[in-house]
């Protein structure tokens, strides 16, 4: 199954009836998977198609987030960013000039051994990574 088919599956899965605002609106992450988006973002890779308002993509991505479909995080200023959530466990590099997002695997003995060592137990933890990715830091760099 192609990510496209898995997500639609988990949808139907949970109740939710596809729309096709909905469908174009998924299709856009699923096909930007190294990069999170903001709102504005989305509005400006539908735009060509017929128009879906702010509004609109800013409730079915609330929907999606909630239905574990997608992930959310605040990047530097603060703003919502997107992306697909995957079942696998993982942590982002994330890049503050363009969104890129570069996916590295989990250090668990690292907090496993911090957690022990001060009697902590665990239960989940969250790790993203901010800077800026070798375009962006390269483009800094010219100007
Ligand atoms: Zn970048
Ligand atoms: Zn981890």
């Amino acid at each position: 199954m192609t990510d496209h088919q898995k997500v639609y599956v988990m949808l139907r899965a949970k109740g939710l009836r596809m729309t096709s605002p909905k469908k174009r609106i998924l299709d856009v992450f699923l096909n930007n998977q190294d990069r999170m988006l903001s709102v504005a973002d989305i509005a400006a890779l539908l735009e060509g198609s017929a128009a879906i308002d702010n509004a609109t993509v800013y409730r079915n991505i609330q929907k999606f987030t909630e239905l574990g479909i997608l992930e959310s995080f605040n990047d530097e200023q603060g703003v919502n960013r997107y992306t697909v959530f995957e079942q696998e466990h993982h942590h982002y590099l994330i890049c503050t000039g363009c969104g890129k997002i570069i996916k590295i695997p989990c250090v668990k003995c690292f907090w496993q051994t911090q957690a022990l060592k001060n009697d902590f137990q665990e239960t989940h933890h969250k790790l993203e990574v901010y800077g800026k990715c070798a375009e962006c830091a390269a483009m800094k760099a010219e100007i």
